[in-house]
């Protein structure tokens, strides 16, 4: 690993995430995805003379929402800037953006990474708007779609406080998570909706040297992020190794793939945009990168500031649902579940949300709960492709099924299956329970008659138990699970039995 090299990763990660609203961020366009082409764009989104923006307002909410769950301030006012390039998906040849007076400043996330906990502080949280796309189809020639143009656009700035690939994944696991949470982006990365961008640098470890860094572009998992970091981190290690005349050798490798090999003519140590290619385990040189300053950035002269209440941001923060990092906290220390347990629940919000209706429904042990959750449940789950069109199984059914088995009136065995039939089914347990008679008999008076007709049938098995072959009292009660059907209760039996054939 580079690491072993002396040398560490500094890195600072970009994140875009595109908003959930209805309508794009200056105009009334519709923001749907895999629309035709074209359709949905006005003069104000395809940049025509004479056109004027009017914010959208719940974009600006959800920017506002994203801060404070990322522990931001959030400035009382905040500004939008044009940013200038000329690019042929960006119609207004500018892109309105924010810059020195962004909504949010100063935040943090805190991520476990391999079980030690690292804050990761978050620089600014700003509101954008986004760019059409470009679709190259052959040499010579290529369409623009402006339908992605205006779509309102978050894009939440690190401090370079990442120094290995695996901060970073699990910095952006954690980050996409909190924000399908709050319900400010849908999280698609092949759908381009969330897009990262980390800057990468290496310098001596121990030493604060800044370097010349790297920016990766068009990563499309968090996997080519995670193979980016980790070639960037040994490619410049390299790069610094030569130009200090000394050979160490570096070279990468993740979990589960072959070494990295870093391309030895590829060690130029420049600020440039890279991009990743996957098939062969490495990043290669796009462009070299532009200097902010290049961006002539100035207030928009068409927009407002924006200012926000005290009471308004309180609201919003009122609003916040328990975040996930709070969740894990309650799972593990107010109901006593393992951290990986509380971790697989808390993935996912309507999986946590789940748990919690059927623990609240049960009222009992949310522990048992939980059981059911991480095995059967889960288990059909997944096999279900994680669909929750498919979950039939109410939180208050499987409270339900949790009943049934603490007052006795199905064993573990059946409410396995009586599970499974209400996953497929949709009916609640007890309707099931009582549509196939398996509820559990524990009753004696019900009992005894059928022990005495198995006792009556099998003489020469009684009489060698009585010898002394008690053994055999297992077949005896197998028979009168048979003639039940399986639902005499085995614990009630045994005792009759044992009575009956005088054995203490
Ligand atoms: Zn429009
Ligand atoms: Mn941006």
């Amino acid at each position: 690993m580079a690491e072993a090299t002396g040398f560490e990763a500094v890195v600072g990660m970009e994140v875009h995430a595109e908003l959930l609203t209805e309508s794009k961020m200056f105009c009334g366009c519709g923001t749907q995805f895999g629309a035709s082409p074209n359709t949905l764009c006005c003069p104000v989104c395809t940049g025509l003379p004479g056109s004027l923006p009017v914010p959208n307002r719940k974009a600006v909410e959800l920017v506002v929402r994203t801060a404070l769950a990322l522990n931001c301030e959030v400035n009382r006012a905040c500004l939008f800037h044009r940013k200038n390039y000329f690019y042929p998906d960006l119609p207004k040849a500018y892109q309105i953006s924010q810059y020195d007076v962004p909504i949010g400043v100063n935040g943090h996330l805190d991520v476990r990474v391999n079980g030690e906990m690292r804050r990761i502080r978050i620089r600014r949280v700003h509101l954008e708007e986004d760019t059409g796309k470009l679709l190259h189809v052959e040499r010579d020639t290529s369409f623009v779609d402006y339908n992605r143009s205006g779509v309102p656009l978050m894009e939440i700035v690190t401090e370079p406080d990442i120094h290995s690939a695996d901060e970073a994944r699990e910095y952006l696991i954690a980050l996409r998570r909190i924000l399908l949470y709050i319900e400010v982006s849908d999280g698609r990365m092949e759908q381009g909706s969330l897009r990262c961008e980390p800057n990468i640098s290496v310098r001596p470890r121990g030493t604060d040297e800044l370097n010349s860094k790297t920016e990766l572009k068009n990563l499309s998992s968090f996997r080519v992020v995670y193979l980016g970091i980790q070639y960037e981190t040994a490619r410049q290690a390299l790069a610094l190794e030569k130009q200090r005349g000394i050979s160490l050798g570096a070279s990468a490798t993740v979990p589960g793939q072959p070494p990295l090999k870093v391309d030895v003519r590829d060690t130029a140590l420049t600020q440039e945009t890279r991009r990743c290619d996957e098939p062969n385990l490495k990043t290669v040189s796009m462009r070299t990168k532009e200097y902010a300053h290049d961006y002539r950035y100035f207030p928009e002269p068409d927009l407002v500031p924006v200012t926000f209440e005290e009471a308004w941001i309180e609201g919003v923060r009122a609003g916040l649902p328990e975040l996930p990092a709070a969740r894990l906290h309650r799972y593990t220390e107010e109901i006593g579940l393992s951290e990986y347990d509380a971790g697989v629940l808390v993935e996912e919000r309507a999986l946590a949300d789940y748990f919690d209706t059927a623990a609240r429904a049960y009222g009992g042990d949310a522990k048992k709960i939980a059981n059911w959750m991480q095995s059967d449940w889960l288990r059909l789950f997944n096999a279900g492709g994680r669909d929750w069109t498919g979950v039939r199984v109410t939180p208050d059914a499987l409270a339900e099924l949790v009943h049934l088995q603490d007052e006795g009136k199905i064993t573990g065995k059946l409410a396995k299956s009586v599970f499974e039939t209400a996953w497929e089914t949709g009916k609640t347990p007890a309707a099931i329970v009582q549509e196939q008679g398996i509820e559990v008999v524990g009753d004696e008076a019900q009992l005894l008659p059928v022990i005495d007709g198995v006792l009556a049938e099998n003489e020469r098995v009684v009489a060698d138990i009585r010898a002394g072959k008690v053994g055999k009292l297992n077949f005896l009660v197998g028979q009168v699970m048979r003639v039940t059907k399986g639902s005499a209760a085995p614990d009630v039996v045994q005792r009759l039995m044992r009575d009956r054939l005088g054995l203490t």
